[in-house]
């Protein structure tokens, strides 16, 4: 039964208790991790494609610039084609004025239009007349047959290319026209050269990085010093080939451009670590192309809002999985200690089941002892009793010995008789002493009727009250049938019955009374004597084990104790009380309605 206190804490063994402990810091910090790097990454994907989208627009609107710059211009080396002038010299021979004229006449028009320079090729690609002819870099006298744009004019009628001057070294876009002659055939070609110098001015403004990239892939027009003829990706042998011999680029080393996408947004908007001219960065990169000239324009920003983002959307993520786990742990906590509540409360219902069985027994035991103390103290009268008809008997014996002896035999038979019935009051006393003397289990129920209970009490205690010269009233409405342990309520009528001879005994009219009456849903069975009653005091006392005012071997004081125990138990009461010139003991027990009802 001790052991219930070790079996309380001794589950949970599987795993020992450090153990426990720091798996679940290692579930806490774990769990702390993942949710601030997940929400952390997600929050940040999030910001950088916010981001992208604006800087996405920002790109279309220089896009748009660059584009009107272009078109601007596009065709205006058509319509400078179709000028009789320019158609003139280029079929006749070469005439000194007739040059001059048309340089002062390509220079004016270059002023009007904006552009940085115009020039005409003859069918061989040498320049006849250029804008500036006046500048130490003049194109005139030149030959650019190998530019790509020539060669696709002649065979188009129209050509473009970004290269770097060969002449002057400064990078421009070419838009060339063919000058056609009297059969449509190709004379020659106008060509007209935009820079960009404003447009790079412009955008130099901007925070971000603003790149143009040809169709290979080689930055040719960058906001910010150092990104200018980067390569974006390796350029195939027979690229080079190809840029050595248009010399696009002419003399320009070009530089890889290291980049690496950390995450891709998909729509050319990615996140990229990139190896910068101002040393490694990560930007937000944004690609568009603009079809109608193979380029590509790029725009590369240092994402602002994506770390802070990134860190309160971690922030937040592990405070809400802290809250979390630690609601978790509480919810685990209340229920297990409501699990050992309610097994300390099975154990401790337990306990007290064994207890209450071990307190039976003894009860029982005690109710015994009780019994067979009473026993022992009616032994002497009880002896008496048997005594008696075994001295008749042997008296009877010798007379009857006589009688055969003298040839009596039907006076013999008649004194035989008398001997059966001595013999059969005997065996009807000890029979009972038998029974009543035995052990009989606590909570027995039978149906039983309390006249015969008081009828077979009356007989154990015959002796003594013969000796005693008392003079009994009964008034029994009986059947009075009730439901308990027939021998235990012998043993409480006993000690009634006993008491109340103890207390008349040496009074000069002993007199006992005994009453069963119904009183509503109960039997009411009454002893009164008229013994002189019990002092006032030891009324409330008893009933307490041990309370005796007899002398010493006379009481023990536990007959009464044990009899309360005996009616509780059968579900009755035990009162006493004093009336005219005695005591009154009232136990009252419960109909037992069904035997009633029998017929
Ligand atoms: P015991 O008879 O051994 O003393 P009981 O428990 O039967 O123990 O009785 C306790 C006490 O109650 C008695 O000693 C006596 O003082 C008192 N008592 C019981 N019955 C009577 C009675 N009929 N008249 C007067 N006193 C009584």
């Amino acid at each position: 039964m001790l052991s219930s206190a070790p079996a309380l804490q001794g589950h949970h063994t599987l795993i020992s208790r450090p153990l426990r402990i720091a798996l679940l810091i290692l579930l806490l910090l774990a769990g702390l991790f993942l949710a601030m790097h997940l929400a952390g990454r997600q929050a940040e994907h999030q910001a950088l494609r916010d981001e992208g989208e604006q800087a996405r627009g920002q790109l279309t609107l220089y896009a748009g610039s660059l584009r009107t710059l272009i078109d601007r211009f596009r065709a205006l080396p058509a319509v400078l084609a179709l000028d009789p002038e320019v158609r003139r010299i280029l079929q006749g021979p070469v005439d000194n004025n007739q040059q001059h004229q048309l340089n002062l006449k390509l220079e004016q028009m270059n002023r009007a239009a904006g552009s940085t320079t115009l020039e005409l090729l003859n069918r061989d690609g040498l320049a006849v007349a250029a804008s500036n002819w006046r500048s130490p870099t003049s194109y005139v006298g030149h030959n650019y047959g190998f530019r790509p744009y020539f060669n696709e004019t002649r065979a188009h009628g129209s050509g473009r290319f970004y290269a770097v001057g060969v002449i002057s070294g400064i990078p421009g876009y070419f838009l060339a026209s063919a000058v056609r002659g009297e059969q449509d055939e190709f004379v020659g070609a106008m060509v007209v050269k935009l820079e960009f110098p404003e447009l790079e001015q412009e955008w130099s403004q901007s925070a971000d990085i603003i790149l143009v990239s040809d169709a290979r892939g080689v930055v040719f027009i960058a906001n910010q010093p150092g990104w200018r003829y980067r390569e974006l990706q390796a350029i195939p042998a027979e690229g080079r080939a190809e840029m050595s011999t248009t010399r696009q680029y002419d003399k320009q080393p070009l530089a890889p451009l290291i980049h690496n996408t950390l995450a891709d947004f998909g729509d050319g908007s990615r996140l990229a670590r990139v190896d910068g001219p101002a040393g490694q960065a990560d930007y937000l990169w944004e690609s568009l192309p603009l079809p109608s000239e193979g380029w590509t324009l790029h725009l590369l920003r240092t994402p602002q809002d994506a770390a802070s983002s990134a860190r309160n959307a971690s922030l937040a993520a592990g405070g809400a999985w802290l809250a979390l786990f630690f609601l978790a742990l509480f919810l685990h906590q209340r229920w297990r200690l409501a699990r050992i509540r309610q097994r300390s409360r099975e154990e401790l219902e337990q306990l007290v089941e064994q207890r209450t069985a071990a307190l039976r027994t003894a009860q029982d035991g005690l109710i015994q002892a009780a019994k067979l103390a009473a026993l022992g103290q009616m032994s002497a009268a009880l002896a008496h009793e048997i005594n008696q008809p075994l001295t008749a008997l042997q008296m009877h014996l010798a007379s009857l010995r006589l009688m055969l002896d003298n040839g009596h035999l039907e006076q013999a038979r008649k004194a035989l008789t008398r001997h059966d019935e001595l013999l059969q009051r005997m065996a009807a006393l000890t029979g009972h002493l038998k029974t009543y003397a035995r052990k009989t289990p606590g909570g027995l129920r039978e149906c039983l009727e309390l006249g015969s209970v008081v009828d077979k009490s009356l007989q154990l205690l015959a002796p003594n009250l013969r000796d005693a010269k008392v003079e009994i009233s009964q008034e029994l409405n009986v059947p009075a049938w009730i439901s308990g342990d027939a021998i235990r309520l012998e043993q409480v009528l006993v000690n009634l019955l006993r008491n109340a001879l103890d207390a008349v005994a040496g009074k000069p009219e002993p007199r006992l009374w005994i009453t069963v009456q119904r009183d509503a849903d109960s039997w009411l069975l009454q002893v009164a004597d008229n013994g002189g009653g019990i002092a006032e005091e030891d009324l409330p006392r008893v009933f307490d084990p041990f309370f005796t005012t007899k002398p010493a071997g006379a009481g023990l004081g536990i007959g009464l104790a044990v009899s309360y125990a005996i009616v509780h138990e059968l579900g009755g009461t035990l009162n006493a009380a004093n009336q005219a010139d005695g005591a009154v003991f009232s136990l009252r027990l419960p109909v037992d309605k069904v035997r009633e009802e029998m017929p």
